[in-house]
């Protein structure tokens, strides 16, 4: 079932989008040097949001600079406590402007209103709260006698949770002691110029955060800016190795969160209303634009019939369409490129072979969409089963033994998370020491918490975000 896109009013009615947007630096707006801009677009409608200021080198050099004299005359030197009672306030902030920031992550980003203000924002609140509770306990902690601070953190963030990857960076760089500059996403940079206004909002130090927009070259003079100490970056495999290359012999920190190609395993022990449950929400949520989702779904021989007919049951319920509407369960594709990327993989997907099905879907006109999209008889030598597509497309192989699960869930140049559904606890403790992910959920999928570290095997990257791990990155000893 497919609902026309009509953006509710009441929704929109609670952001005031402005036509063009500076840069965040020092504590204010401030335009380009360059005068050069770029266009921010709503993915549901394909209409101009707004203009945003395209930093180059010289914008690059004012927010480093900034930063480092933050770092240096007020950052590093405020007690832990009263560090923290600023990321108490921006996290307060945070949940007073939950409605605003979440219609405005779903008008930039396309996420469905209720992923947006029921996980993005509430998450990223407990982030800054979580890392709030930090700050003032870092002697002592195990962290060595003198944990440091590693002085300015560069960090550069993908599209897919705009503001909550931006939590994951920022809030425990602070919570340390470092000062940050942050390049959002092109296509997604809105709610992290909203932050901006929040950081005002609590009376932030000038400079402790400065954003600067832009595309992969601004990302790229920002990490190889010799006044950056420490940099974080989430995004694709390929961008993740480029920047350990450039990194390579100086003596910044680095943590990379990359890619993914999770394998979501259902035996034939399953509850196998909840597997499908998790099935779904593993590779549908945010459209599949998530690092960890569970793009590959592993099905033991003798449930596959049963597993697929309920899939494909539970798929033709679920709603297609306006981001904005609260009944939505799966919204616009973040970009036409990404939609391109999509339907090019999708596209060989079926010339090598595998059997594609969606349900009946009738997909608004204007805006980038796919239907939720299903591959069986996909093998192991497919491309779709071994290349991140990062949309609504699910890859389905079957298994006949654990083993053979674990070798083909494995098979991958992947490592960040993985699934297992089945009644046996003994068999998930094998399989979780087995599987060489990140992550391993049992009997459910995609869940998260400021507390539990995330973090990638192999290409998936190094380094952990979230809990004292994440916290660990930002800290020198
Ligand atoms: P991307 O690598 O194209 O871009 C990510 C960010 O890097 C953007 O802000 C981009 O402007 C910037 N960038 C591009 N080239 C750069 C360069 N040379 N130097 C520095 N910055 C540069 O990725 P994307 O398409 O935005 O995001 C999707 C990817 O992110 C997927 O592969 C996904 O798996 C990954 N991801 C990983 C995690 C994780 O925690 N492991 C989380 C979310 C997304």
């Amino acid at each position: 079932m497919v609902l026309s896109y009509a953006p509710a009013p009441e929704s929109r009615a609670v952001v005031d989008i402005d036509s063009s947007y500076g840069l965040f630096i020092d504590g204010e707006f401030t335009d380009a040097a360059s005068g050069s801009a770029f266009k921010s677009v709503n993915p549901a409608t394909e209409e101009v949001l707004a203009d945003i200021a395209e930093a180059g080198p010289d914008d690059v050099d004012r927010a480093v600079a900034a930063a480092r004299r933050a770092y240096d005359r007020v950052w590093s030197r405020m007690s832990g406590r009263d560090r923290g009672k600023y990321l108490y306030r921006i996290a307060r902030i945070i949940q007073e402007r939950a409605r605003e920031l979440a219609v405005l992550e779903s008008i930039d980003n396309g996420k469905p209103i209720r992923e947006s203000r029921d996980v993005d924002v509430p998450l990223v609140a407990a982030h800054f709260f979580y890392y709030a509770g930090w700050a003032d306990k870092l002697p002592y902690a195990g962290f060595g006698v003198d944990p440091r601070p590693h002085g300015v953190a560069g960090q550069v963030i993908p599209w897919n949770f705009p503001l909550l990857m931006l939590a994951w960076k920022i809030a425990p760089a602070l919570a340390a002691g470092n000062t940050v500059v942050l390049k959002p996403a092109e296509t997604t940079p809105l709610t992290a110029l909203l932050f901006a206004q929040i950081c005002q909002q609590a009376d932030l130090p000038p400079g402790v955060v400065n954003i600067v927009t832009g595309a992969g070259e601004t990302g790229r003079l920002l990490v190889e800016h010799p006044g950056v100490d420490k940099v974080a970056f989430t995004g694709s495999t390929e961008v993740g190795k480029a920047i350990a290359r450039a990194v390579a012999g100086t003596d910044k920190k680095v943590t990379l969160e990359l890619g993914g190609k999770a394998a979501n395993i259902v035996f034939d022990d399953a509850p196998l209303d909840q597997a499908v449950e998790g099935i779904v929400n593993g590779i549908f949520f945010n459209q599949g634009h998530v690092c960890c989702a569970g793009s590959r779904l592993l099905v033991q021989e003798s449930v596959y019939d049963d597993v697929l007919a309920r899939l494909k049951r539970r798929l033709g319920t679920l709603r297609v369409g306006d981001p904005l509407d609260k009944n939505t369960d799966i919204g616009a594709i973040n970009s036409s490129e990404q939609l391109q990327r999509i339907r090019t993989l999708s596209d060989v997907g079926e010339a090598e072979g595998a059997e594609r099905w969606s349900p009946a879907c009738d997909l608004p006109d204007r805006g980038y969409w796919f239907p939720p999209t299903v591959f069986t008889g996909v093998t192991q030598a497919h491309r779709i089963a071994r290349e991140e597509i990062f949309g609504p497309v699910l890859s389905v192989l079957t298994f006949r033994t654990p083993a053979e699960a674990v070798e083909k869930a494995n098979n991958t140049p992947y490592g960040l998370s993985a699934g297992v559904w089945t009644d046996k606890g003994s068999r998930i403790l094998w399989m979780s020491n087995q599987l060489k992910a990140g992550v391993v959920w049992a009997n459910t999928f995609n869940k998260f918490d400021p507390t539990s570290p995330f973090g990638g095997y192999k290409e998936s990257g190094y380094g952990r975000e979230g809990g004292r791990h994440g916290l660990e990155a930002y800290l020198a000893h």
